[in-house]
């Protein structure tokens, strides 16, 4: 039987694309329900794309016709595919597995399934962001 942990709300949550270190305390085992109130992501296509503009300015200057670098795409909320709902989502899985989002209607979608490893450190960030404004569930 898996031992589930539902940590307590957290009120938003910007992602990036780093790895976190795990926590002191939290289970690799544990199934986590972290509920947020909104998921801000990049779009990580458009973010390649800028990226790729940016490096080729930096390294030849006027090639794209680009005065100066472009901006980074913004984080955007999170929406579910369902039902278009962006509040309440709750993140879920074990630590170091990809992330499941579930929305208060109850449908839940995998985070980015193409993307496992990044799905993963998704869920990661969510549970450190979680630790550190909460502390860890049962502790
Ligand atoms: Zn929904």
């Amino acid at each position: 039987m898996d031992p589930e942990t539902l940590a307590q709300r957290i009120d938003a949550i910007r992602i990036v694309d780093s790895e976190p270190e795990r926590p002191v305390g939290v289970d690799p085992a544990a199934v986590w329900r972290v509920p947020v109130g909104t998921i801000y992501v990049v779009d990580q296509a458009e973010l390649a794309v800028v990226r790729l503009a940016n490096n080729a300015h930096a390294e030849s200057p006027g090639l794209l016709g680009m005065e100066d670098y472009l901006p980074e795409p913004e984080p955007e909320p999170l929406a579910c595919p369902m039902c278009t709902n962006r509040a309440e989502l709750t993140v879920q899985g074990r630590w170091g597995d990809p992330a499941t989002l579930i929305c208060p209607c109850g449908h839940q979608w995998p985070l980015a399934p193409d993307e496992p490893a990044w799905s993963a450190r998704q869920l990661q960030h969510t549970i450190c962001q979680s630790v550190a404004e909460n502390g860890v569930p049962g502790a």
